[in-house]
């Protein structure tokens, strides 16, 4: 029963939860957040021109990257905090009791710290990437349900990607 549940809940590529379980829990933590008024913060962050190192260096080294990038998300942010592999190249995180100002600190520190790493491919090159990400917060985006959040957290994610990719936007 262990085995089934883990495999209902987490994303194959990468070992994190799937996209499925992300929405439950951040259906429960936003009616949390509601009921006692605190604020609550969801970051989407997507690995920027992710199609051209897959067309560069193949699909194995896109699945590495997936993966590497997992690793780095998830080493650094708190036990609390909800990270999920939100689609193709997409993460979502749920930052729970945080507000806006810090949720784009943590981003920002996330986005950096996945700017320094070496990636290294198949034919022993040593490249970077970088992501850009999304945030949305409440109660300073006056939302009834946790999807208008997320919604809003993609808007300012394509702003990020509009603006030049390889940075944090949130909306205001
Ligand atoms: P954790 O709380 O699960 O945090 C995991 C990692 O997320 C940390 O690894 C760090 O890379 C990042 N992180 C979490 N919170 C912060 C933060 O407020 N600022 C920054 N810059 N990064 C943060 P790290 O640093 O290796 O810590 C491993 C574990 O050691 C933490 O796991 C936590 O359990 C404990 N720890 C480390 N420093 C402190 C601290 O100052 N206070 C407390 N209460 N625990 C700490
Ligand atoms: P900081 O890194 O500037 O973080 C300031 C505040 O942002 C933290 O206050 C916490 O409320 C929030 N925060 C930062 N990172 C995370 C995160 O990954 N997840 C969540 N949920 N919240 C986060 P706090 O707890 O009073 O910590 C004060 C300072 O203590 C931090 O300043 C950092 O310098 C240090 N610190 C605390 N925990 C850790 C840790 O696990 N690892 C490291 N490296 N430093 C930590």
């Amino acid at each position: 029963i262990e085995e089934i549940n883990y495999l209902a809940i987490t994303d194959e590529g990468t070992d994190l939860y799937n996209q499925r379980y992300f929405y439950k829990r951040l259906n429960r933590l936003f009616s949390y957040a509601k009921k006692n008024n605190k604020p609550l913060s969801v970051v989407i962050f997507d690995i920027d021109n992710f199609k051209s190192l897959n067309d560069s260096y193949g699909h194995l080294f896109g699945d590495k990257v997936l993966r590497e990038v997992a690793s780095l998300l998830q080493d650094n942010i708190r036990k609390n905090d909800i990270l999920a592999r939100y689609g193709g190249e997409e993460f979502a995180l749920i930052l729970p009791k945080t507000g806006a100002s810090i949720a784009y600190n943590i981003a920002e520190r996330i986005r950096c710290i996945v700017n320094k790493h070496i990636f290294e491919t198949g034919g022993g090159h040593k490249i970077k990437i970088s992501i850009s990400g999304g945030i949305a917060t409440y109660p300073e985006c006056k939302v009834s349900k946790a999807i208008e959040l997320i919604d809003l957290a993609d808007k300012a994610l394509y702003k990020s990607k509009d603006d030049g990719k390889n940075m944090i936007n949130s909306v205001r």
